[in-house]
């Protein structure tokens, strides 16, 4: 069994940006600027958009984080997203989701320029990474397909199955799967929780990805021997014996499910460092006026 260790992947790809952005400074360019808009105080969005604020200084980005109270209302930070298409200094922005309930999510996401959209959410990338042409990858497919890629594992002709199919991770990880490309050229079976006996399907995979947010919800049972697993979820769950009160859980039993696969993501430390990595690639393309769509 190999390790698919997306911190130190994460860590290389950082290093591998930060060496560009000092070739870029050093030809008299601007450092890349991605800037992120946080509405409200909640607990968890604030550790990621800290994260990734973090991670843009690490690579010598510079970064904004504009934090607006959880009273702005949608028409504010229409206002705020307007802002920041028109500025010119700013390469890539995020509108950290999900946003508070009085906010429609899917209209801030449309108002996004899609040439500065490097979360990859709005239609116009989504379409055109449903038809094959270059556009800005969500975070976290773009991630898994970047770990595969470097520990070159084998895609073409296999059979991935991928749970959960939500905008962010399982439905856009079913179309890369099977896309004409490395990593690609699988087929695939997406799964959702009408999916008639999943178990019968998940044994027949030879690349899983395990996205629905219930820890530890794949059994060594549910996995054929040699799979590669990817493992995408994060719950919190209770645990007394941490100072924190909880431990963070994937969406497999780890250790079970490890000693049948060929390749496995850990929780923490798989998918979820990848996905930083992602945001600063597209915004190192997004500030050099590209695009990605590896492959
Ligand atoms: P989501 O929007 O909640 O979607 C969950 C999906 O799982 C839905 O499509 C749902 O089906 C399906 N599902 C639920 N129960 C099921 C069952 N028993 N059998 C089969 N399918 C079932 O989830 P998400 O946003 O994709 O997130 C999934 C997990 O990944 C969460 O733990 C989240 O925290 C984590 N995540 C991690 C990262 C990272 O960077 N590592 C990034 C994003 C998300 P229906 O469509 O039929 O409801």
């Amino acid at each position: 069994m190999t390790l698919l260790d997306g911190k130190q992947t994460s860590l290389d790809i950082q290093a591998e940006i930060a060496e560009k952005v000092e070739q870029l400074t050093a030809k008299g360019f601007k450092r890349p600027h991605l800037a992120a808009i946080l509405v409200g105080n909640d607990g968890a969005s604030q550790t990621y958009v800290g994260s990734k604020v973090k991670a843009c200084e690490r690579v010598g980005f510079e970064s904004t984080l504009i934090t607006l109270d959880g009273e702005t209302t949608e028409e504010q930070l229409l206002a705020e997203v307007e802002k920041l298409n028109t500025n010119d200094e700013i390469d890539g922005f995020i509108v950290q989701l999900p946003l508070p309930k009085h906010i429609d999510d899917q209209k801030v996401i449309e108002a996004v320029n899609p040439l500065k959209d490097v979360d990859g959410f709005h239609p116009s990338n989504v379409g055109k990474m449903a038809l094959n042409l270059p556009c800005f990858l969500p975070a976290t497919p773009y991630g898994i397909l970047q770990l595969l890629e470097r520990y070159k594992v084998e895609t073409s002709g296999k059979h991935c199955v991928v749970i959960g199919r939500s905008h962010i991770v399982g439905s856009p990880m079913s179309i890369l799967m099977g896309r004409n490309a490395y990593p690609g050229n699988c087929t695939v079976t997406l799964t959702h929780s009408r999916t008639k006996d999943l178990p019968a399907l998940t044994r027949e995979a030879d690349i899983l990805v395990v996205a629905l947010g219930r820890a530890e919800f794949v059994t060594a049972d549910m996995v054929k021997e040699g799979a590669v697993v990817i493992d995408v979820g994060i719950t919190r769950v209770p645990d007394e014996t941490k100072k924190r009160g909880y431990r963070i859980a994937g969406d497999v039993l780890f250790d079970e499910v490890a000693a049948k696969s060929s390749f496995i993501t850990p929780v923490p430390g798989g998918v979820g460092p990848m996905t930083i990595a992602s945001l600063i690639m597209n915004t190192l393309l997004a500030a050099e006026g590209k695009s990605a769509l590896n492959g």
